[in-house]
């Protein structure tokens, strides 16, 4: 087992539960990230003592400790010999440099960050063969522990979970009216702000396709998403004789996290058994949840599409959070600014960054004009 490991995004709620199987298994933080938590900084250098401390945002340097800044120091951290594992869990798109960088160099990156394979999938691509990309998200996770087993020509389908979200049994009205505590009340996992309200439209669903899409080169039309409540089974693989794989587990995101920094070997992990109940598997009703359309169609575009899409998101679900537009402002946003995208098939990576670029700023002025 690899022992030597990064984290970026050391202080979220992926980074934290990293921490806690880092400390379980014993093994050894190198580095890490923080963005402008300088509280939790200094605890996570006095706990794991770390050779070097990497600031994104605004956070305070603690004392005793190498520290470099921005998505350079991101890289320098890529390019430390001594890291083996990379785990990528930042939010925002500057994740997409250490996972280049981490893949180019042969090591293993551990991604959670989703913005990294959705807005820039092409680029990830050619480089999967160079290091190991392992997933941590738990659908991508399960669906990586099916297919690690099978043949490419005996898969027909995957199949993504999706919980449903605090609105799953809500009237549309009902869901236009939402506040942003109603969104952020998810019925199964706890985790950062974004990516709750997200699971509340099913975009982060739809980032789920495309970002599998990219790591399994699954074609757009054979990935399904099912609502599951229960948030149980996380991924099913559909073979071609019809049977089908399902992998499951109680909801807590350090197993996969714990599988992504083990594998190939599988270790104990504290989460209880499940205590088996009624899974139900139900389809999902895109009138009500626009978003799922709006990746596929994206996906399907290509090029610069789901980047333009994951950062007119973004802007929305921040104006959403602060009561600048309503529940279907996000996906009514993200649709205007998926129809005006200029950018297109774009080929080189500078150009993706300019259309997300792009995205952001005509998503506020979008916001702004309805606000006025
Ligand atoms: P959080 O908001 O809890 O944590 C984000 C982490 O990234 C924090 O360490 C934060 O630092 C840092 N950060 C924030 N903004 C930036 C930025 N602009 N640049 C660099 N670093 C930044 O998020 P989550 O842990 O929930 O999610 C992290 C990523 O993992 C996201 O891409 C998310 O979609 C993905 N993910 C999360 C899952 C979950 O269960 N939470 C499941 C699957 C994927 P600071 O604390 O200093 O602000
Ligand atoms: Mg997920």
């Amino acid at each position: 087992m690899y022992k030597n490991i990064a984290v970026l995004g050391a202080s979220g709620s992926i980074g934290r539960q990293t921490l806690d199987v880092i400390r379980r298994l014993n093994l050894n933080l190198v580095a890490i990230s923080v963005h402008n938590n300088s509280k939790a900084l200094k605890e996570i250098v006095d706990e794991f003592k770390p050779v070097k401390a990497v600031i994104t945002g605004n956070a305070e340097p603690p004392s005793g400790i190498d520290v470099s800044y921005g998505k350079e120091g991101l890289i320098e951290i890529a390019n430390m010999p001594e890291v083996e594992i990379i785990v990528v869990a930042t939010n925002g798109i500057v994740g997409v440099y250490p996972t280049m960088e981490g893949l180019k160099n042969g090591k293993r990156v551990a991604l959670a960050n989703k913005e990294t394979l959705v807005s820039f999938g092409p680029f990830i691509k050619p480089l999967m063969s160079k290091g190991e990309l392992i997933p941590v998200d738990s659908e991508h996770s399960s669906a990586f522990q099916i297919l690690k087993d099978l043949k490419k020509d005996e898969v027909k389908k995957l199949i993504l979970t999706a919980s449903g979200g605090p609105f799953r049994n809500w009237n549309i009205e009902d869901i236009r009216r939402a506040k942003p505590e109603d969104a952020l009340k998810h019925p199964t996992w706890r985790m950062g702000r974004k990516i709750t309200v997200d699971s509340a439209t099913l975009m982060n669903k739809g980032l789920e396709v495309i970002e599998a899409h990219f790591l399994f080169d699954i074609p757009p039309d054979n990935i399904e998403v099912r609502i599951h409540p229960q948030s149980v089974i996380h991924a099913i693989v559909v073979l071609k004789d019809n049977s089908f794989k399902m992998h499951a587990s109680i909801p807590d995101m350090r197993i996969p996290i714990q599988y992504a920094i083990t594998y190939p070997e599988r270790y104990e992990t504290p989460i209880k058994e499940y205590d088996f109940g009624v899974l139900e598997l139900l389809p999902v009703d895109t009138r009500k949840f626009p978003a799922l359309d709006l990746a596929y169609k994206s996906l399907k575009l290509g090029g610069t599409y789901p980047a333009v899409m994951n950062a007119s998101n973004e802007v929305a679900v921040y104006s959403f959070l602060e009561g600048k537009i309503n529940f279907y402002g996000i996906t009514e946003v993200v649709e205007r600014v998926i129809e005006e995208n200029p950018f297109g098939k774009a080929e080189k990576f500078e150009e993706y960054l300019e259309a997300d670029k792009w995205a952001r700023n005509r998503a506020k002025e979008i916001i702004e004009e309805w606000g006025r």
